[in-house]
């Protein structure tokens, strides 16, 4: 670390090698609290980061809300990027992985509300997450949810070759991504929120592609195949051939029956096809389920 990060922060030990760089858990000296530093190499070939990923990564330290995980400070010292997090205990991920038995609903509903809640301040602010997973959704143990990672996808995916779409985590993207459809809106962010909603009720993920085609498979397998009606001008995008053994799409309601009528209803609204249909984050917070 440079002179002026290691007189600040003692680093205590290491969190995890993310998609941008190693992330450790250090004390902040100064305000005797812990944080966590996100440390980002700059490709020497390169001409470092540029002043317009700086400004879009200062621009993120606006983002300022009890659900968005804190950027502090930011540090650049030509080689490498420090960016310094509020910390917190835990992700969505391990909480799943660590659950014992069925994630009660009223747990489902806090961590979802929460969730939706940092997507529609963002999406008011026309900032997308675009890389919504549980793995990014951080956790502290008195239930609060800080929402992570955000806008990073964008600033360092143009930044660098090595960060191409394929590094992210297939289960979580948009159909209108995975059949490449040329542009994409916040939508993509509340595909996501309605697989975690499905995760957080089966306790696994609810699709899990080993490739693309896969992933489309399941999604079909779960949703019925889409179609001009549902999503007009999907059959540009997507040859579809009629397969005979095709499994009939499960009954919906029966397969979640465990969240309720206005869960599955919930859940639905944010698995639409259609970009356009599906659910925003604002209409999603004064959704029924929640108040049941
Ligand atoms: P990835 O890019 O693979 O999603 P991240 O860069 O988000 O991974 O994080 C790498 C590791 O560091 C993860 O285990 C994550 O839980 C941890 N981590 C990241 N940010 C924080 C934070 N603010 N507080 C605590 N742990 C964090
Ligand atoms: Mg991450």
């Amino acid at each position: 670390m440079s002179k002026e990060i290691n007189e600040r922060y003692k680093r205590l030990e290491n969190l995890g090698e993310g998609t941008y760089g190693v992330v450790s858990k250090a004390l902040d000296k100064k305000l005797n609290r812990y944080v966590a530093i996100k440390k980002i190499k700059m490709d020497v070939t390169n001409e470092g980061i540029s002043c317009s990923s700086l400004r879009e990564i200062s621009a993120l330290s606006d983002l300022k809300h009890e659900n968005i995980v804190n950027l502090l400070e930011i540090y650049n010292n030509g080689r490498s990027l420090y960016l310094v997090f509020e910390f917190c205990d835990s992700d969505l991920q391990k909480f799943i992985k660590n659950f014992e038995g069925d994630i009660p609903l009223t747990t489902i509903k806090n961590i979802l509300q929460q969730l939706i809640k940092a997507l529609s301040y963002c999406h008011s602010h026309r900032t997308y997450h675009r890389d919504i997973k549980p793995g990014n959704v951080f956790m502290n143990n008195d239930g609060t949810i800080k929402l992570g990672d955000f806008g990073l996808s964008r600033v360092f995916r143009s930044e660098s070759k090595h960060f191409t779409p394929e590094v992210i985590s297939l289960w979580y993207r948009a159909p209108e991504i995975l059949l490449k459809m040329p542009s994409y809106t916040s939508a993509v962010d509340m595909w996501s929120v309605g697989t975690i909603l499905g995760e957080l009720i089966l306790k696994r993920p609810l699709f899990c592609g080993k490739s693309e085609q896969e992933q489309i498979t399941q999604i079909f397998d779960l949703l019925g195949v889409p179609n001009e009606r549902n999503w007009p001008g999907v059959n540009k995008y997507y040859h579809f051939t009629h397969d005979p053994d095709a499994p009939v799409p499960i009954d919906f309601n029966s397969h979640f029956s465990r969240i309720g009528k206005e869960g599955t209803s919930l859940l639905k609204s944010l698995l639409m096809y259609n970009p356009d249909d599906r659910m925003s984050a604002e209409k999603a917070l004064a959704h029924p389920f929640f108040n049941c």
